[in-house]
């Protein structure tokens, strides 16, 4: 009977989804096992994963997610950028969907939480959905960012950067990791430049579940951190320019030695924080010296510079301090240095109604969130400048993050998947 009106029995399947909400949950053991099964991919020795965006790794984890995503039913596009999404159709098809995800690829020897929890938290949100043939008003998608890292590629985030509109594919697909291989043909090599484009739909919310990567949670023995939002962060490199020589003929007096430049500069950058005040912070985590001879005076030296801060000026004044202090340094030894700032982006606030949801749905559980600000850098910063965004934080033991320790309890992991549980079926009902 075309034109009729639902049959009761479809209202009554409506409002028993409904109600059903509130006291669904996902399967802990399940979440646990993908989670397991994807720390295969890239394993290390010392327990952690170097998954690498679109390394061999990568491409093997990302096929075994397609399958999945398949195995609920989920209709699967790859994008230009080799994001991946998974679509659950909602019952009207043309509302603003709700979204979340996170990251597959990993730092070199990092953990098995970060990032991976965020998607297959929601790949178990949209398995409980499936299993209890429960279904929502807005459409849902699951998604895997690419390169959220920016280890093998920098900057990070670039595939969450470009769909949102924000970074330029093209600038990105140019991006090349150490040995001169480019984004855009790693992504034809693993076979997942996709043809979809890569650009932005209509998000009624986005939300991230991720391990915290630090150690508040856990020092307040809280089980759920609902970040205000995410720190401002400059990243730069400076490069250092010496003149190489042999060690034993060439006196002390008179050497132009870049990797002693380099060190001063260095111990300049960690000590701005305690100057400046607030809460800036302030690190040096890569270096090249060349030629990185035992008998020849460096030449060369390039490092990285990362600052953050929740106050964006206070970022902006350690960057003018500190390119006055590496110049002081370069003078006095006369080594010349460049100074680049490749990537800035300011402090995001989340979206208040959303961070207020996480924190109901948190204390439906009976947990009390504990309020915060979120140090690092993550595919919610974008997110959060296109859509309405909040994130979840589940505790990091120890604190340890970007490290093969890095660990989260089972049991926090599935907490923090049921909070993402009910915070999806909200929005994607409303
Ligand atoms: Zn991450």
């Amino acid at each position: 009977m075309v034109g009729a009106p639902a049959s009761k029995l479809e209202i009554s399947k409506q409002l028993r989804d409904e109600m059903n909400t509130e006291t669904l949950r996902v399967e802990g053991k399940r979440l646990r096992e993908s989670l397991e099964w994807m720390a295969q991919f890239g394993s290390t020795p010392g327990g952690g994963v170097s998954r690498l965006a679109l390394s061999d790794e990568d491409r093997e984890a990302r096929n075994i997610f397609i399958q999945w995503l398949k195995g609920i039913e989920l209709e699967v596009t790859v994008d230009a950028m080799g994001n991946i999404f998974g679509r659950r159709a909602g019952r009207e098809k043309n509302l603003p969907a709700v979204m979340s995800g996170s990251h597959i690829d990993s730092q070199p020897n990092g953990g098995r939480f970060d990032g991976i929890l965020g998607v297959m938290g929601m790949l178990e949100v949209l398995r409980t959905l499936h299993a209890n043939k429960i279904e929502t008003r807005r459409s849902l998608y699951i998604v895997n960012w690419t390169n959220e890292e920016g280890s093998r590629f920098s900057p990070a985030m670039v595939g969450s950067g470009v769909w949102a509109g924000i970074l330029d594919q093209q600038w990105a697909y140019s991006r090349a990791d150490l040995k001169g291989k480019k984004l855009e043909d790693e992504l034809e090599r693993i076979g997942f430049r996709g043809s979809t484009p890569c650009r932005k739909g209509p998000v009624h919310a986005y939300f991230e579940l991720h391990i915290e990567q630090g150690p508040v949670l856990e020092r307040v023995q809280k089980t759920i951190g609902s970040p205000e939002g995410i720190v401002g962060i400059l990243w730069a490199d400076a490069h250092v320019q010496g003149k190489a020589n042999q060690v034993g003929p060439t006196p002390m007096e008179g050497r132009k030695d870049a990797l002693c430049a380099a060190a001063e500069m260095i111990l300049k950058v960690n000590e701005l924080p305690a100057k400046m005040g607030g809460n800036l912070v302030a690190t040096v985590g890569e270096i090249q010296n060349s030629p990185n001879s035992r008998n020849i005076i460096p030449e060369r030296v390039r490092f990285t510079l990362d600052l953050r801060s929740w106050n964006d000026e206070l970022v902006h004044k350690a960057w003018e301090e500190l390119k006055s202090d590496f110049q002081k340094v370069s003078k006095r030894r006369g080594c010349p240095v460049r100074m680049e700032e490749i990537w800035r982006v300011d402090h995001a606030p989340f979206s208040p109604e959303l961070v207020q949801m996480v924190r109901d749905a948190s204390r439906g559980l009976g947990l009390e969130p504990h309020p915060m600000v979120s140090g690092a850098g993550h595919d919610a910063s974008y997110m959060n400048q296109i859509a309405p965004t909040a994130m979840i934080f589940v505790p990091s033991i120890g604190g340890r993050s970007h490290a093969e320790v890095e660990n989260t309890s089972w049991e926090d992991c599935e907490i923090g998947a049921n909070v993402l549980l009910q915070c999806i079926l909200k929005k994607a009902n409303e």
